[in-house]
């Protein structure tokens, strides 16, 4: 299993690259998770348009999935030139409805409803999913694979499943919104800060962790340390173009 980071800033991008957008690549083929503004450009090629297994979307907040609306042309274009003949599946919570109403597209892009009892295979990978605690429907992700785990914490504030459901990954991959300083606003925004992506890593017992959704004016070493004190080892900050091996 192999994680690409195409796109780490929220909720929107300054000069370090696209909003969030990752690859996963599974023995089977590449599952894209998130596809905020700028996943597609950092995407790259009409073959990886081809050959993508499925998307997922965490949650329907623009930051995550303002480019899937692009996607959708992408495509049509790829079966236009006979790249392609599967409609690829979407799967994202259906709630907002308005916004998930409008992710399935012609003979191209069929969407399918996130709920905690999903289990999805795709590129040779298994994925569940848990609830998080988001303005919004929103799902955190496990990939497995082979004895291989990588979880993704989607965008939440502190939640105590989180632990049980990133128990013992080879990977976490947090978002890591808030600095310490301003722990009191993880409730109601619904993110977790610096150090409790931390701390969430240490108390499930992942071998690596790496810090995601960062706020572009935030210094990234200040949120790498917050995050180190949590964990109590060495933090990665997510960057355009970081892949990990798992
Ligand atoms: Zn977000
Ligand atoms: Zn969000």
């Amino acid at each position: 299993m192999k994680l690409t980071v195409l796109g780490c800033s929220a909720p929107f991008p300054l000069d370090k690259g696209g909003c969030p957008g990752y690859l996963v690549e599974g023995p089977g083929g590449q599952v894209l998770l998130e596809a905020g503004p700028g996943t597609l450009s950092s995407l790259g090629s009409v073959r990886a348009y081809a050959s993508v297994a499925a998307v997922v979307l965490s949650h329907l907040h623009a930051d995550h999935m303002s480019d899937f609306l692009v996607l959708r042309y992408a495509l049509e274009a790829v079966h236009h030139l006979g790249l392609r003949s599967e409609p690829l599946v979407v799967y994202a919570p259906a709630e907002p409805a308005a916004l998930f109403s409008v992710l399935p597209y012609r003979q191209v892009v069929r969407a399918e409803p996130l709920d905690e009892s999903r289990r999805v295979e795709a590129g040779g990978l298994s994925l569940s999913f848990l609830r998080t605690q988001h303005p919004v429907p929103c799902y955190a992700v496990r990939f497995e694979e082979r004895g291989k785990g990588l979880v993704y914490t989607a965008d939440t504030s502190w939640a105590e499943s989180l632990v049980g459901f990133a128990h013992g990954a080879d990977l976490l991959l947090a978002e890591a919104t808030l600095m310490e300083r301003e722990a009191a606003l993880g409730g109601q925004t619904g993110h977790l800060t610096a150090g409790q992506a931390g701390r969430l890593g240490a108390e499930a017992g992942v071998r690596r962790l790496v810090i995601t959704h960062l706020v572009p004016f935030y210094d990234a070493d200040a949120l790498r340390r917050e995050a180190e004190d949590g964990f109590g080892g060495p933090v990665e900050v997510a960057r355009p173009g970081l892949e990990v091996e798992l």
